[in-house]
């Protein structure tokens, strides 16, 4: 990057000469959550662009515990990933992001203690923060509906303001992110590690059911195959039902034989296997806790992903110095599951991690552009080594599991040196 480039900081907006202009494209909820978090940074003018009209995603989500933090002890603390965040991260890096989320607003505060309460309906999340967004009366957002191409991300672009891809999975500008020589192509800027396929299975149950790794065991027991594995607290009473959600590995051809979103009559007739080893799991529920299934079962196939941006932001164009193209000229930032993508119930709450560290470095006026961008890229670096090796234990211990009581199976599963 040239010099000029190093003194620059994000922070002036040469238009006006006096907002830095953000541009937030994606309003799921990271892209709200960013915005959110923006709308409380003094000399800011945030827009907001989504081509959603309604927020209509019911699936139940919970978020990890180290977004409400009050210590880098408590921030640490997980039963599966605790040494590998010792290891990956300083103790003054975890110490600033705590204090930094220590300043949220209290509304916002007060919204992400609700969502961490247990599950919440993605929709209520995205709801509840895009009310927030819009009823608070100072730094108003301006919020545009509608598709937004490459194009107009471009066009959005001047010199001084920012852009913040939160587009999701498919994000909108993620492979346009390194400089290429000839044109754009998918994955040109992604890393993506196929863990394996499965069904996310969720049901209602009419009593209270709580399950944890034994209960995982001794339900599936008579199982050899198509183990349901709920997630240990992913299991949630609201005082009338149970919301039950968990995965079951299947083949590839499996796969490819099945329609995106089905339900447990289709799961009967076509993949009958599947079907007996779900009812026996619920049957081991009923037997124990007397209680029945609500409605249907509802089934979603998906590929288990982990994936990431090599740049989670254009400091290659940015350095490059190339004149002859507009992602050399202002910052851009890959957010939430445009930057990275992971499964087993993670990507929210890292999501809202990264979000939460991106808005302290754009409201850190002191740091130079080029700082700003390094920091970003190694956060987000660590942030992947940190559900990278997070997801292969997950993915790793869920093998072990599905061959326990066959010896010969799990030593094949275990390479020890
Ligand atoms: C079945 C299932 C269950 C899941 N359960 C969990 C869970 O329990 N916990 C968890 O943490 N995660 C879970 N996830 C993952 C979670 O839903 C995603 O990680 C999360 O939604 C990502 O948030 P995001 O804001 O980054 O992206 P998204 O939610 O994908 O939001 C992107 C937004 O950008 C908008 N957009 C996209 N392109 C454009 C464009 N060109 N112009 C304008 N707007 C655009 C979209 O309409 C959308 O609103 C689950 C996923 C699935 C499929």
């Amino acid at each position: 990057m040239e010099s000029s480039d190093r003194s620059s900081t994000i922070g002036v907006r040469q238009t006006d000469g006096n907002l830095l202009a953000v541009h937030v494209i994606g309003a799921g909820p990271v892209g709200l959550l960013l915005t959110a978090l923006l709308q409380q940074v003094d000399g800011l003018s945030v827009s907001l662009y989504e081509k959603r009209s309604e927020y209509t995603r019911t699936r139940m989500v919970t978020l990890a515990p180290y977004l409400l933090a009050d210590s880098v002890e408590t921030y640490r603390t997980d039963s599966i990933d605790e040494d590998s965040i010792f290891a990956l991260f300083e103790t003054h890096e975890l110490a600033e992001g705590i204090a930094f989320r220590q300043s949220i607003s209290q509304d916002l505060m007060a919204l992400l203690r609700e969502w961490a309460l247990g599950f919440c309906p993605l929709n209520a999340i995205e709801r509840s923060v895009s009310d927030l967004i819009d009823t608070r009366v100072s730094n108003p957002v301006q919020r545009t509906a509608g598709v937004v191409t490459a194009e107009d991300a471009i066009a959005m672009i001047e010199p001084g303001s920012v852009l913040i891809d939160c587009t999701g999975s498919r994000a909108l500008l993620r492979d346009h992110l390194v400089p290429v020589s000839s044109e754009v192509h998918e994955g040109a800027n992604t890393v993506n590690v196929r863990l394996e396929y499965a069904l996310v299975i969720t049901f209602l149950y009419g009593q209270p059911y709580d399950c944890n790794e034994y209960c995982k065991y001794y339900k599936n027991i008579e199982n050899p195959q198509y183990k349901f594995i709920p997630m240990v607290h992913r299991t949630h009473y609201d005082g009338s039902v149970s919301h039950v959600t968990g995965i079951v590995n299947i083949a590839a051809e499996e796969y490819e034989a099945m329609p995106s979103r089905f339900d447990g009559d289709w799961l009967r007739s076509n993949f009958p296997d599947i079907a007996l080893s779900m009812d026996r799991f619920i049957d081991k529920i009923k037997q124990e806790t007397h209680g029945e299934v609500i409605g249907d079962l509802e089934v979603i196939r998906i590929p288990l992903d982990l994936y990431r941006a090599r740049n989670a932001t254009n400091r290659q164009w940015l350095i490059s110095g190339r004149s002859d193209s507009p992602f050399a000229s202002s910052p851009m930032f890959l957010v939430g599951d445009s930057a990275i993508g992971s499964p087993y119930f993670q990507s929210i709450s890292l999501g809202f991690e990264c979000a939460t560290y991106l808005a302290e470095l754009i409201a850190r006026r002191d740091l130079p552009l080029r700082e700003k961008l390094d920091r970003y890229e190694l956060y987000m670096y660590k942030q992947w080594l940190r559900v990278y090796m997070r997801s292969k234990m997950i993915k790793h211990n869920k093998d072990l599991f599905e061959t326990l009581g066959n010896p010969l199976a799990v030593l094949e599963k275990l390479h020890i040196y």
